[in-house]
């Protein structure tokens, strides 16, 4: 990337007048607008006296900065990609097992998948990819850095057991990622399936079949006795043609990590989902702050592949170091700027986690309005009972403050779990517990995602805190 003269005079605390005259002497005529090489920049550093330091030309790291724009005519349809999400026990795993199975007794007898951490079906010559994570931890601990990776989530629910707390967790992950739903209602074979209680209990969630007036798809099923499996594939065909899911092959690749870890003998190995572009071996790529060249890919059938379109999972190797799911990565043409990116981004990333702050502290709130960096107040809400989970989130909709507004993302009963800390972490909010606490596990994921936790016992102490937080009035803590 370039600076202008003006930039580099900025940095290098000079007047642009000194640049333009030494840049004069240098045999170059410039004017403060105009952009400068990294020679340049290098040489005009050295006449100063100052070490170029790779930061000063490369403080950014943002990768939209480097991505290609995309030609909308070079646009074209690509598969969805889909999560399962639902609670324990309502058949995620085995929907996951079953729609894989289509896959196998289709392709070529025998074949064997592999766990890649993502795999593609194919349904009536269109593809469908799916992440092969069930429940919304993950999804919610990638969106939590930032990548949204999935286009629509099923939502599994057991006939016989209908909407439980994970079912509520779900679909409040899957609102707040702004991302579909189709309930897919499993175990219809059970004795006992009652779907219209189901569908019932999800209108309470504004989950309306269309047969009531709504536009929520419903499936029912038996994943177990891969009943059910195409409709539920047809659908979300369907609605992954609504959403016009596009990308552009041509561009270079851009995604995210869906799992990494370190193999003894291969090194780091990662699965990459390629959202937009066309990934290939040997390409040089940074992948989170780590970075490298790809020197082996193979697919979700544990098949060697030169290249992966976009929606495509590949496993791939050749990085320096395990990046993190959920990381992004992006390929760039020049081998030399990808390493450079790469290690700035490394450096960057070193930094960071030196000095890490509290992404929203109840203590902060009012700098942060001040400076106009919130204009909604994100929270989660845990309490003892439904009734005063849901007493306190209307009294905390009411609190007005001029131009900041209280959003609720969920409400549940029962100890802070480590979810409520990581969906708190993906919406940036502060987790209030009601006469519960943390569970170790909760307690632990609030200090590395850095959430504020406040335990309280007394609705209107909640509503004075966060009040007088919001107005800049909260009491010095001694
Ligand atoms: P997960 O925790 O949501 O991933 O649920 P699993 O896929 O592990 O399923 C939980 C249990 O329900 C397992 O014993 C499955 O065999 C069973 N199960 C899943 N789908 C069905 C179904 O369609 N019918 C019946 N009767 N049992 C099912």
């Amino acid at each position: 990337e370039t600076l202008t003269v003006e930039e580099l005079a900025a940095k290098l605390n000079k007047e642009a007048s000194e640049i333009i005259k030494k840049l004069m002497f240098l045999g170059v005529m410039a004017t403060k607008n105009q952009d400068l090489d990294d020679d340049a920049v290098e040489l005009i550093c050295d006449e100063f006296g100052v070490e170029v330091e790779k930061e000063i030309i490369l403080e950014d790291t943002d990768f939209d900065k480097y991505r290609d724009q995309d030609d909308k005519a070079e646009l074209v349809e690509r598969p969805a990609v889909v999560t399962i999400m639902g609670h324990v026990d309502h058949g995620k795993t085995t929907l996951l097992d079953a729609i894989r199975h289509t896959k196998v007794t289709e392709g070529e007898a025998g074949g064997i998948t592999q766990h890649i951490g993502a795999y593609q079906v194919e349904n009536d010559g269109r593809k469908l990819t799916f992440l092969d994570t069930p429940g919304h931890a993950a999804f919610t601990s990638m969106r939590s850095r930032g990548a949204q990776v999935t286009d629509i989530a099923v939502l599994v629910v057991a006939a016989d057991d209908g909407v439980m707390p994970q079912t509520v967790e779900a679909i409040n992950h899957a609102k707040a990622a702004e991302v579909p739903i189709i309930v897919a209602v499993n175990k219809m074979d059970k004795e006992g399936a009652n779907p219209d209680r189901v569908m019932q209990e999800l209108t309470e969630y504004e989950l309306i079949p269309e047969d009531w007036g709504g536009n929520t798809i419903f499936v029912n099923m038996a994943a177990f006795k891969h009943e059910g499996i195409d409709s539920l594939l047809e659908m979300l065909q369907l609605v992954s043609e609504m959403e016009e899911l596009k990308a552009n092959p041509k561009a270079n690749a851009f995604g995210t990590v869906i799992e990494a870890e370190l193999d003894k003998g291969r090194g780091p190995v990662a699965t990459l989902l390629v959202q937009n572009g066309t990934l290939h071996v040997s390409d040089s790529v940074v992948v989170g702050s780590t970075f490298g060249r790809v020197r082996t890919m193979v697919n979700d059938e544990g098949k060697r592949v030169q290249s992966a379109e976009p929606s495509t999972p590949v496993e791939i190797t050749g990085l320096n170091d395990v990046p993190q799911a959920g990381d992004q990565f992006l390929v760039f043409s020049d081998e030399k700027k990808s390493r450079q990116v790469g290690e700035a981004r490394q450096q960057k990333h070193i930094q960071e986690t030196r000095s890490e702050t509290t992404k929203v502290s109840v203590d902060d709130l009012f700098e942060q309005i001040k400076q106009g960096e919130m204009k909604e107040i994100n929270i989660v809400i845990k309490a003892d009972v439904q009734g005063s989970a849901e007493a306190l989130a209307s009294s905390l909709e009411k609190i007005d403050v001029e131009g900041v507004k209280i959003k609720i993302i969920h409400t549940g009963v029962g100890a802070i779990k480590e979810s409520d800390i990581i969906l708190a972490s993906a919406s940036n909010a502060i987790v209030i517990g009601f006469n519960v606490r943390p569970d170790v596990n909760a307690k632990k994921a609030a200090e590395t995602e850095k959430v504020d936790v406040r335990p309280h016992r007394i609705i209107y102490k909640v509503i004075e805190e966060i009040e007088a937080a919001m107005k800049g009035m909260l009491d010095p803590e001694y």
